[in-house]
């Protein structure tokens, strides 16, 4: 990466979950990371990341921390990236069960929503970035079972998306933070980058 490219500061959601590993993947892709627990935190980063977990867990702490509301502020007019619990937390409609949920990204998610036997696995698969077939770690993960028109969808698993894109949101359903290639960190410091600039 040239010298001369600006280094967004990105905070990651550290409430619960792997926050840990995606700071350091936010570093490796250009950015600086900083964790994020309270709502003071957001007034000095440019974007934030929502990391896996379990998605009732962290929905209970931003209830009861003022965090809610504090994010779904954030997330209406900055950069957001949430990663399978993460992407629970943003998408518009959550199903199995029912849950609240930020409301902002316009994909209906279903918990959980592989089988037993299939509920974590590593897959690889194309995707629309640039560099080839991409590394994928399934964790208990959810299903978007429906996306609005204004979703780009970058990835698919059984014709399901699982990397998907719109405007200044993404998500996914996998955990890029737990692999050594860095390409969908990379895209989401380089959506950070075009809206500061
Ligand atoms: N199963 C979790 C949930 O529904 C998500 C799993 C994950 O983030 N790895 O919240």
């Amino acid at each position: 990466m040239p010298q001369s490219l600006p280094r967004p500061h990105i905070g990651v959601l550290a409430i619960q979950g792997d926050y840990e590993a995606h700071a350091i993947a936010l570093t490796e892709a250009g950015a600086t990371a900083s964790l994020v627990k309270t709502p003071a935190e957001l007034a000095s980063i440019d974007a934030l990341v929502l990391p896996g977990g379990e998605s009732t867990t962290m929905l209970k702490f931003l209830e009861r921390n003022g965090l809610f509301e504090a994010l779904e502020a954030f997330a209406s007019n900055h950069p957001a990236f949430g990663t399978c619990a993460g992407s629970i937390l943003l998408a518009r409609e959550v199903r199995n069960p029912s849950q609240r949920s930020l409301a902002l990204l316009d994909i209906t998610v279903e918990r959980n929503a592989y089988g037993r036997q299939i509920d974590s696995a590593i897959i690889t698969a194309d995707t629309t970035l640039p560099g080839g077939p991409l590394e994928m770690v399934f964790i208990r993960a959810p299903r978007i079972i429906a996306a609005g028109p204004a979703v780009e969808i970058l990835a698919n698993r059984d014709g399901f998306p699982v990397l998907v894109r719109q405007g200044r949101l993404m998500a996914a359903t996998f955990h890029p933070e737990l692999s050594v290639d860095r390409r969908v960190h990379q895209l989401f410091v380089d959506l950070v980058r075009a809206h500061i600039a």
